[in-house]
């Protein structure tokens, strides 16, 4: 599978689109498609007709769309900022990602 630089979990903040400069909290990955799901942003309005066993009302739902992957930057828990993503190897052998803000470059995974 594909390793992306964004996980589940992580802090973003959308760079374009209209969520442009929104923030959230990634709920999900779908990596084959290059897109995330991030909590509260890009909400879809989905018509439903009334189904007496999930939702005996019908009417309309709202919920998460996928945003392109390309349009998210990762928010460094540190400087608290939009950045890239660099790597690093910490003693361990570990692989973290780290910020590459100039300044911050804290590491964004716990090593
Ligand atoms: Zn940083």
């Amino acid at each position: 599978m594909k390793r992306l630089k964004i996980h589940k979990g992580d802090q973003v903040m959308v760079v374009s689109g209209k969520e442009a400069g929104k923030s959230g909290k990634v709920m999900r990955v779908e990596a084959a498609e290059g897109r995330v799901v991030v909590e509260h942003l890009n909400m879809l309005k989905k018509h439903t007709k009334p189904n007496p066993k999930k939702n005996p009302q019908g009417g309309v739902i709202e919920r998460e769309g996928p945003i392109d992957i390309s349009n998210v930057m990762l928010m460094c828990p540190s400087c608290n900022q939009p950045t890239r993503v660099g790597y690093r190897f910490t003693e361990g052998g570990a692989k973290v990602r780290v910020c590459r803000r100039p300044g911050c470059g804290s590491d964004i995974d716990k090593a």
